[in-house]
């Protein structure tokens, strides 16, 4: 038995990493089982686009797989984007998982494998390695997807991919295990890219079964362009693998727009950040005002915290401001414990202040297109909130 690890063979300009493997493994000629697409740490440096990368087991014995990728390597780094650089690992057994969990939730430096299982590398030295190792490590028990990647014919890469939106929308309702088809709000398919790659379009769901039979159908029911191939994938994406656990805390500073969209603000817990792209949870980031409860998920970098989404859980009064006397004058602070009094009449008051409250919001998140692939959508996985929630209302 082996398992084979593969990424960065493509570039912002085109190619995939998932379609090469897909072509390896056919001129390979191997029975293979268990293909899984990961998505790795979102701020990696050198990333490729969508930081994907690809595994599989292949049903052949260590000594005839090194033989027989090697006999490929070549090919494949002469089909590979020029300014990329492919890493390739072999392993005799499926490495350890915390090379995995390392590569989703963190920036990992080395691209050495320390294992005593029995390994082989291609590389043209870049960091192409680490996406492969973490891509063979993933387990997936606790949660995965699936996802029906479709590739085009190479006559039609780089022109307009022809898939009938309307098709698209119906098989969105016949198949509810599947999700992300289309932006409710835009009316607007979601599962082909708009870059120049070879992938016409990818269906993604809960189950093998729905992603396969949502394709077989669409296929039969839109007018769609001739397609080279596919391949069922199991993946980590939707899963929040990349995220830790929610974060409640108190927000400390009337937020900070920019002219861009971008907000930030200072909170009991640190600071957050969301980009303008942000959607529903920029929004409702801009309209905070210290001494408000929140709960998020994100992505802590250089101190900060990218916001994915965002809850509001009690509101502190807006327009603050100390209640009107009956004489018609506005009650003044009568020092630290006492309640508030009429500078005037020296009447007292029955409240200390008076203000508008709003209500707690639901969990926001970001539009369908503007969300990473690791992010589960609130239609697949509601936040837990913070085990010291209590505490903070
Ligand atoms: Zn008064």
């Amino acid at each position: 038995m082996a398992w084979l690890g593969l990424d960065d063979t493509d570039s912002l300009d085109g190619g995939c990493t998932t379609e090469m493997f897909v072509r390896l493994l056919e001129r390979m000629g191997v029975e293979y089982d268990d293909p899984r697409l990961v998505r790795l740490w979102p701020f990696a440096e050198n990333r490729t686009r969508g930081n994907a990368a690809v595994a599989a087991n292949l049903k052949i014995s260590f000594d005839e797989a090194v033989n027989l990728v090697e006999e490929h390597w070549i090919w494949l780094c002469e089909r590979s984007e020029p300014d990329s650089n492919p890493g390739m690992v072999l392993t005799e057994e499926q490495l350890d998982e915390s090379i995995y969990w390392n590569a989703v939730r963190m920036h990992v430096e080395s691209t050495d494998i320390d294992t005593p299982i029995r390994h082989h590398l291609w590389s043209t030295g870049g960091t192409g390695v680490i996406g492969a190792t973490a891509a063979i490590a993933w387990r997936g028990i606790q949660d995965h997807t699936w996802e029906n990647t479709v590739y085009r014919s190479a006559e039609n890469i780089g022109s307009p991919r022809r898939i009938d939106e309307n098709s698209i929308a119906e098989m969105d309702k016949k198949f509810p295990g599947t999700f992300l088809n289309r932006d409710p709000r835009k009316q607007k398919g979601l599962i082909a890219p708009r870059s120049p790659c070879p992938v016409l379009l990818g269906i993604r769901g809960e189950t093998e079964d729905d992603v396969r039979s949502a394709f077989e159908w669409l296929r039969n029911n839109g007018d769609m362009e001739e397609v080279a191939g596919n391949m069922v994938w199991r993946t980590n994406q939707a899963c929040d693998d990349h995220i830790g656990s929610v974060i409640t805390a108190t927000v400390e500073t009337t937020p900070v727009v920019r002219t861009n969209g971008h907000a930030s603000a200072s909170t009991s817990e640190g600071d957050i950040v969301a980009f303008s792209e942000g959607g529903d949870v920029n929004k409702l980031l801009q309209g905070l005002i210290p001494g408000d409860v929140i709960s998020w998920l994100g992505l802590e970098h250089l101190g900060v915290y990218h916001l994915e989404r965002l809850r509001l859980v009690k509101a502190a009064l807006r327009f603050k401001q100390r209640p009107m006397c009956h004489c018609g004058k506005r009650m003044k602070s009568a020092g630290k414990g006492q309640s508030p009094r009429c500078p005037t009449c020296g009447t007292q008051s029955e409240v200390d202040w008076i203000g508008e409250h709003i209500e707690p919001s639901e969990w926001m998140e970001p539009a369908p297109d503007r969300r990473r692939h690791l992010a589960a959508p609130l239609e697949r996985k509601i936040p837990k909130d913070d085990i010291d929630l209590k505490s903070h209302i």
